[in-house]
C-alpha cells in the first residue's frame, strides 16, 4: 500500500500516519517527493483497506501496489533517485564511471590502478578484497590487508571506494573501510546478505545475477529497502545465454526496462558483460546511449599478469581513450560526465 499525503500536510499529520502504520505491526517507508510525501507500507501479508488511511487528515489517497515489489517501483516514486557516494551523485543528468582493477592484488598494483584512472577522470575506484570465485583455487583476494589498501588508494586519490562484501562479517568490514558496499551476481539472492546490507548506512551496488530476470533483480533491491537502507544502484552485469562469443551477453534491453520499472539508478559493467577486452569499449558506449547511469570499468596496470579477469581488464591508456569518447558522446544523449 501507498499513501499518499496532501501537498501541504503537515509532519504532525506525517508522523500520526507512520505512528498508525506501525501500530498495525507493519514498516513505514516515508519518502519525500518533489511535491509531495507518500508513504509506503510493507510487512502486511494480506490486502489493506484503503479507507482505514483515507480518512486520516493529511491523506490525500491510499493506493494498492499491483507489483510483488514496492518500495523499488515508479508506482511508489515517480521521481528518479539520486545516491549520493562520498561527492559523487548517482542518478539524475550525470553520467558516472567506476573503474579500478578486479582485484586488489597488492598496494603497488592498486595505487598503480587507482592513480591513471583518476587521472583519466574516473569518479570512483574498484576493487575486490573479498572475491567470490567459481574455483576455490583461484585467488581468494586479501581480504582485511585488501581493503586497508583501498582505503590508502582513497587517501591518495580522494576517489571512493566500492568493494564486494561476500557475507555477514565482511559487510561488517567494508562499511568500515569503503564508501559502498557491492553485492556480487553470485550472491543476488543471497537473502540474508541483502538484508544485511539494507540494515547498512552505505549504499549498494547490486548486481544481477547471472540468470536473473529483472523482477528477480527488483525482488532483491526490495530486500535491502525494505530494511531501510533507499541507497540503491542496481548494475547489468551480463546474463548467461547460447550465444558463445562473449564471456555473457550484455543485456543493454535491461536499462530501459529499469528505468519504466523503478526509480532506482542503473549501471552497466561491460568487463563482465564481454569478458573480451576489445569489447568493453563499445559495450561501454552503447551503455552511455542507452539511458544508463553510469559504468563501472576492470582496470589493470599490467592485465597479463593479473590474478583474476586479466582478459577483460582495459590497459590504462584504453580506459583514458574510453573516459575521453565517453565525455564527447554524453552532451549528444542528455547527459553530462558526473564532475
Ligand atoms: C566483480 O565485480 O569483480 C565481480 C565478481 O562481478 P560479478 O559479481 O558481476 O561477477
Ligand atoms: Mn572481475
Amino acid at each position: 500500500m501507498l499513501i499518499v499525503m496532501e501537498r501541504d500536510c503537515s509532519a504532525e499529520q506525517l508522523q500520526k500516519v507512520v505512528e498508525k502504520i506501525q501500530k498495525m505491526g507493519f514498516k513505514a517507508h516515508p519518502i519525500p517527493g518533489e511535491v509531495r510525501t507518500a508513504i509506503g507500507v510493507t510487512g502486511n501479508r494480506t490486502p489493506l483497506d484503503p479507507a482505514e488511511f483515507e480518512t486520516l487528515s493529511g491523506v490525500e489517497s491510499a493506493i494498492a501496489v499491483t507489483k510483488p515489489y514496492k518500495l523499488v517501483s515508479r508506482e511508489v516514486k515517480q521521481e528518479d533517485s539520486r545516491i549520493c557516494v562520498g561527492p559523487v551523485t548517482i542518478g539524475g543528468t550525470g553520467f558516472v564511471a567506476i573503474a579500478g582493477p578486479c582485484a586488489v592484488e597488492s598496494e603497488k598494483q592498486t595505487l598503480e590502478a587507482a592513480l591513471a584512472v583518476k587521472d583519466a577522470g574516473a569518479h570512483m575506484l574498484r576493487g575486490g578484497a573479498f572475491k567470490p570465485r567459481t574455483s576455490p583455487y583461484s585467488f581468494q583476494g586479501l581480504g582485511l590487508e585488501g581493503l586497508k589498501i583501498l582505503a590508502l588508494a582513497r587517501r591518495e586519490t580522494g576517489l571512493p571506494i566500492v568493494t564486494e562484501a561476500v557475507d555477514d562479517e565482511s559487510v561488517g568490514l567494508v562499511e568500515e573501510y569503503a564508501d559502498m558496499i557491492q553485492i556480487g551476481a553470485r550472491n543476488m539472492q543471497n537473502f540474508q546478505l541483502l538484508k544485511r546490507a539494507g540494515r547498512s548506512k552505505r549504499p549498494v551496488l547490486l548486481k544481477r545475477g547471472m540468470s536473473a530476470t529483472l523482477d528477480e533483480l527488483l525482488m532483491s533491491a526490495e530486500y535491502i529497502l525494505s530494511e531501510g537502507n533507499y541507497n540503491v544502484v542496481l548494475c547489468e552485469r551480463g546474463v548467461r545465454t547460447f550465444a558463445d562469443h562473449a564471456r555473457n551477453t550484455l543485456d543493454l534491453s535491461v536499462v530501459p526496462a529499469v528505468k519504466k520499472r523503478s526509480h532506482l539508478p542503473i549501471f552497466v559493467d561491460p568487463s563482465h558483460g564481454t569478458g573480451i577486452r576489445e569489447k568493453v569499449g563499445p559495450l561501454a558506449r552503447a551503455a552511455l546511449a542507452v539511458g544508463a547511469d553510469g559504468v563501472i570499468i576492470e582496470v589493470h596496470p599490467d592485465p597479463d599478469a593479473a590474478l583474476s579477469d586479466g582478459p577483460q581488464s582495459l590497459l590504462p591508456g584504453m580506459f583514458a581513450d574510453l573516459m575521453r569518447d565517453l565525455g564527447r558522446m554524453a552532451p549528444l544523449v542528455g547527459r553530462a560526465m558526473e564532475r
